[in-house]
């Protein structure tokens, strides 16, 4: 067991902070405020090989795994960037890198990982649906096989950054639920080209977040060709989870960037913030404690968070990931958001006003305890499938 980082990791690391000083929280204030993509701040990760962290060197990127994408992410999020640090990787090197460098064809490969590496493609992920949500293998989506293409159907929401992916990742039903041998059976995933007029794409306005639009989408008849189709065929439902389990890992990574850095500015503030005679406020334990405990479970989530991300670059199996991955993001979301709630009591009233960030990081930091997987699922992927409880649902 090795707890230090390699040179190249530690390298990484150095380069995302440096990346971050450029992006500080004013910077994303700004951003959130108008509602506008971080163009510059894409280019500057492009440019630093970030979006090409895990993607194979031939094609175009660094050939490294999910353990390098996590420290990247992180050092982005704690060292001022918070959310943004991780949320447009996750879409576009989760979503479409990771999902494609697992489970695409070479073609496939050939296709999208150029430019996915150079930043040039960006991707999203169109997996939950207004009437399955959490129950996700009851996608009502189809895709029927016409001649030699494929024609897909259906109602997708919360998709991120499908306003302006040029990629985007398709879950839909293949075979019917009534006719599937097993429930994970006849779930398929494509690979579709946007801008495309039978996808329909419609902003929701949303609490946090707003330096990327998540959006309704709207799929009718829409045409793919027959390689269109990430094998195998009516079997996605494990490729998915090659997506989903480092989507997980992401988050928790953004809950302990997000906690930490909440923390980090807390500090500075209170220990130099008076309100009594003696001692600034950051001597009071009663503020002092909450944050030492926060930080002392956000370095917990983050060390399992490692485990998870370590098995799943060894090719470990995808429950043994999804164990790590799961508990991690349990206990990173809950040590996230008491960070953020301590950082904004030690800021008094400051705290509620724009200008300090802690507001802002606040809705950010609460996102991760509804997506990608509630803390209620993650919870009861535990209770199920580590303390092996009888399920208390029916998908
Ligand atoms: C800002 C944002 C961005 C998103 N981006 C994307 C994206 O890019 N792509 C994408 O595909 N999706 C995306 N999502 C969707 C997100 O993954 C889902 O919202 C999330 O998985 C929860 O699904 P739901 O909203 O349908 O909740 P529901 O499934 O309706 O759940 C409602 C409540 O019931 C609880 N519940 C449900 N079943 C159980 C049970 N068996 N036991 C106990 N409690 C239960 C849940 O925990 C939750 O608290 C995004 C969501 C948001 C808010």
């Amino acid at each position: 067991m090795d707890f230090e980082f390699t040179e190249e990791q530690k390298m990484i690391a150095d380069s995302a902070r440096d990346i971050a000083k450029d992006f500080p929280p004013e910077y994303w204030r700004e951003k959130e405020e108008n509602g506008e993509f971080g163009e510059e701040f894409w280019k500057a990760l492009s440019k630093a090989g970030f979006t090409g962290i895990v993607i194979p060197e031939e094609y175009g990127g660094a050939g490294m795994g999910m353990t390098e994408l996590l420290i990247a992410m992180e050092e982005l999020a704690a060292n001022g960037c918070g959310m943004a640090g991780v949320w447009y990787l996750v879409l576009t090197e989760v979503f479409g890198g990771m999902s494609i460098v697992r489970h695409g064809t070479e073609e496939q490969k050939e296709k999208y990982l150029p430019g996915i590496a150079k930043g040039e493609l960006e991707f999203c992920m169109a997996l939950t649906e207004p009437d399955a949500g959490t129950n996700t293998l009851n996608t009502r989506t189809t895709a029927v096989k016409d001649g030699d293409e494929w024609v897909i159907n259906g109602n997708k929401i919360f998709i991120s950054g499908a306003d302006r992916a040029k990629g985007m990742l398709i879950i839909a039903r293949t075979t019917p639920r009534e006719k599937a041998p097993k429930k994970t059976h006849g779930i398929s995933l494509f690979l579709a080209d946007l801008p495309n007029p039978a996808v329909k794409v419609n902003p929701i306005p949303k609490h946090g977040i707003n330096y990327s639009k998540t959006c309704e989408v709207s799929i009718s008849n829409l045409r793919l060709p027959e390689d269109a189709l990430m094998p195998p065929l009516d079997g996605g439902w494990y490729s998915l989870l090659d997506t989903l389990n480092p989507e997980r890992m992401s988050f928790t990574t953004a809950a302990v960037g997000i906690g930490k850095l909440a923390i980090s500015k807390a500090v500075e503030y209170t220990k130099q913030r008076k309100v009594f005679a003696g001692e600034p406020v950051g001597s009071y334990q009663g503020l002092q404690f909450p944050l030492a405990e926060a930080y002392a479970t956000l370095e917990t989530a983050r060390l399992m968070n490692f485990k998870a991300s370590t098995l799943f670059d060894n090719q470990a199996s995808y429950r043994d990931v999804g164990t790590y991955a799961n508990m991690a993001k349990l206990v990173a979301v809950e040590a996230g958001v008491k960070a953020v709630y301590w950082a904004m009591q030690s800021f008094g009233g400051y705290g509620y006003a724009k200008e300090y960030d802690v507001e802002r990081w606040w809705r950010e930091v609460n996102l991760i305890r509804l997506a990608p997987v509630t803390q209620q699922m993650a919870l009861a992927y535990v209770g199920e499938h580590i303390l092996g409880m009888p399920k208390s649902y029916r998908t």
